[in-house]
């Protein structure tokens, strides 16, 4: 049997009511969540077995799947409001995901937690099929209602502001409104921290100079009403920039000039064209030159802004597109904004838009604060042959399968093997596993079965007691009897006296 993203569900929830039971249904039949199975600490205070950094995406899917391996004493925390987690309401600006809508995200290979079961669920298949892309506010909205029909333990309002060893364990400090306690204890720590989750907004050089009222970067909060009337220049046209660049436009933006280094636009999404599930599972066993490889060639060759986000800005006759146009400099004519272009050039605006992405850089996470240089980074372990050096790649840490960073200098920093950076920070060791939509509940099944795995060895000698302490009789001895061989005499008359 055939299935194909268009064939109607047979079965369709006629309710979200009726989707709810039945994803209670089956986590009744999964026997969901099995019994707590991880030894408490011996500790007086209190000590969480994980705790979870962010409860976007990866920290509600790496949640649901801790708790289904049976490890329960876990806290998530997120800075943000609840139902405001991730980018998605806050500074993502396009109408629809890129992701195609079929994709299976976060579902952790339940049918009944799927996006289409919830979107079927509550407008029909008729209208599942007219469906072209997840439109970006009702991404939001799906999460909300997966993290409310899990019942997931996500505490919002609390910032993270520092993991510091103490110990065996790591002791992170609380900041927010949400805040019970100013620290807590726990065995592992989750980086499940966003797209910029290990790193930072790319802020280049050339606005050093530039007060910050005339410019942004595409994940700052901007007043798009404040453009209206005004010359915008933002820089590149990748999915975000080319979002922003629509925003502004539609605000009534005089004119969009996007500015743009490279010489054409890139046009292939290469990595999504190539994903299957055999490019998941390999990755991690790649050599690192293959990873490499991979991932200097991703970087590269870029991934273009979506078909739609694109024609949203190419709509509007004041927009354009500058190719070959590297900024080198930028300064302030009085009120207006120069903006020096290579050869020679320039183009003047009143507002800067940087759509610049975003750099993985340990070092710039203040929660690893005071021992971030530790970390081992792909630039420690591994020299590109000519012609692919690549110093982005090369910040990118290099981690252990856990997806725990490693030591740049042996027994320097080892409580980093307690903290998972389940984040896009991952992707040149293992892939896209713990980021984008495609790969997570894959990437939170190895997260969950590694974690259940160290947490079990490292305190073997107390399953090791609980071996020798299981004493509850499965026979009762009444199902048997125990008789003698038939030419053993002596057991015979044992027996019977
Ligand atoms: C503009 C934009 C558009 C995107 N579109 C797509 C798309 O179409 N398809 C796709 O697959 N992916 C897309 N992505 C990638 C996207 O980030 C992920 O798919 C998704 O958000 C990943 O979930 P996450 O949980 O890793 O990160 P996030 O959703 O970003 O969640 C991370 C959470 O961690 C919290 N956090 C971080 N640090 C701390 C701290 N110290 N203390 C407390 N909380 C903290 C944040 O508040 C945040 O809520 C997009 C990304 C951006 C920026």
């Amino acid at each position: 049997m055939a299935y194909d993203v268009q064939t109607p569900l047979v079965s369709a929830a006629p309710s979200l009511a009726d989707l709810e039971k039945r994803v209670r249904d089956d986590l009744a039949c999964l026997c969901y969540p099995p019994a707590n199975w991880v030894a408490p600490s011996a500790m007086a205070a209190p000590v969480h077995d994980v705790v979870i950094i962010g409860g976007g995406m990866c920290g509600l899917v790496a949640g649901f799947a801790l708790i289904g391996a049976g490890i329960s004493n876990i806290r998530i925390f997120d800075r943000n409001p609840a139902g405001l987690e991730g980018p998605w309401m806050t500074y993502a600006r396009m109408e629809t995901l890129r992701s195609p809508k079929q994709l299976t995200g976060p579902a952790y290979g339940m049918a009944s937690l799927t996006f289409r079961a919830w979107f079927v669920a509550q407008f029909g298949n008729g209208a599942w099929t007219a469906l072209d892309k997840i439109p970006r506010p009702m991404w939001m909205e799906y999460l909300r209602w997966y993290r409310k029909v899990l019942d997931l333990p996500v505490e919002n309002n609390i910032e993270v502001k520092t993991i510091l060893p103490e110990g065996e364990l790591l002791r992170l400090t609380l900041a927010g409104d949400g805040a019970r306690e100013t620290s807590v204890l726990a065995r592992k720590v989750v980086m499940a921290t966003g797209r910029d989750g290990m790193g930072k907004p790319i802020i280049p050089g050339f606005v050093a100079d530039l007060p910050q009222a005339c410019w942004a970067h595409s994940s700052h909060a901007i007043d798009f009403a404040a453009l209206k009337g005004k010359r915008v220049v933002v820089v590149g046209v990748g999915a975000s920039a080319v979002d922003n660049a629509a925003e502004a436009l539609e605000a009534g933006a005089a004119e969009v000039r996007h500015v743009i280094r490279r010489k054409q636009m890139p046009t292939v999404n290469k990595l999504m064209g190539i994903g299957s599930f055999g490019f998941t599972a390999a990755f991690p066993q790649l050599s690192d030159a293959q990873r490499w490889q991979i991932m200097n060639y991703s970087l590269r060759t870029q991934t273009p802004a979506p078909r739609g986000s694109t024609m949203r800005v190419s709509r509007h006759a004041n927009a354009f597109f500058h190719f070959d146009a590297a900024v080198e400099k930028t300064r302030l004519d009085g009120n207006e904004i120069v903006i020096e272009i290579s050869g020679g050039r320039q183009v003047r605006a009143d507002f800067l838009i940087l759509g610049t992405g975003f750099g993985v850089d340990p070092l710039a996470r203040t929660e690893l604060e005071g021992y971030a240089d530790k970390i081992l980074l792909w630039q420690d372990r591994f020299t590109p042959p000519a012609g692919e050096e690549n110093p982005d790649l090369g910040r990118f840490p290099y981690l252990a399968n856990d997806f725990t960073f490693l030591e740049r200098e042996p027994g320097q920093a080892p409580w980093l093997s307690h903290i998972h950076s389940f984040n896009s920070g991952a992707a040149a060791s293992l892939g896209k596993v713990s980021g984008d939509i495609p790969g997570i509940s894959e990437g939170a099944s190895w997260l969950a079965r590694e974690i259940a795995a160290k947490l079990y060895v490292r305190d073997f000698e107390t399953y090791w007691q609980r071996l020798l302490d299981y004493d509850t009789p499965e026979l009762r001895g009444d199902e048997w009897t125990a008789s003698a061989l038939p030419d053993d005499a002596r057991a015979s008359a044992r027996l019977q006296a």
